[in-house]
């Protein structure tokens, strides 16, 4: 597979030093998976009359204006000045404390967190051909979060079930998932 161009930043990084023990064609497939994922949600949801909208994914213009570049985008039209709900805020927070503190890694953090705010599966919303996909991804930059989704639980409920947390809401009908009536909906097949 031929070189990515994208998200040169991490390309540059020696095998030996990469995260993971993933090897240099499975970190080639990664940011293909990456690019595959931005495009889309840029596309999207950033975009003159998207619904959810988020105008430059919620990032401030010089950033927007470096991931285009990155990933070869156009600029999009300007959506509508709509805020994005205090939850979008919150869930980029909860994915960039989880990350490396990288440029890049806030950017998948606010394509993630954009994509949250659609209505199906989060690997659909971004554009990713399947869950597995997106979790490779959110390893690769979200471990330590992604290490907490021992039971696989979905990942939007995971997500927004850590917010919860966080606030001190107690989201659950039950004490455990075993006996929840929402176990399917939690942790059925994404
Ligand atoms: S299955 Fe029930 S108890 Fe488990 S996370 Fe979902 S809502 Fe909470």
């Amino acid at each position: 597979m031929a070189a990515c161009a994208i998200a040169p930043s991490f390309r540059s990084v020696p095998s030996a030093a990469r995260p993971f023990g993933c090897a240099t064609e499975c970190h080639e497939k990664e940011t293909a998976v990456l690019g595959q994922a931005v495009r889309y949600v840029v596309k999207r949801f950033a975009s003159a009359g998207s619904f959810p909208s988020v105008p430059r994914l919620g990032l401030d213009q010089e950033s927007f204006k470096r991931l285009l570049a990155a990933f070869r985008l156009e600029s999009t039209p300007a959506c509508e000045a709509v805020s994005p709900p205090e939850d979008f805020w919150e869930l980029t927070s909860l994915l960039i404390e989880s990350g490396d503190g990288s440029e890049e890694t806030r950017w998948v953090a606010h394509a993630v967190a954009t994509a949250c705010l659609a209505d199906d599966h989060l690997w659909q919303d971004l554009g990713l051909p399947d869950r597995n996909a997106l979790t490779r991804l959110l390893e690769r930059y979200f471990r330590p979060l992604r290490e907490r989704n021992v039971g696989e639980m979905r990942w939007k409920k995971f997500f927004y079930k850590q917010l919860c947390e966080r606030a001190g809401f107690q989201a659950c009908k039950a004490p455990s998932c075993r006996e929840c009536s929402d176990y399917p909906t939690c942790f059925g097949k994404e």
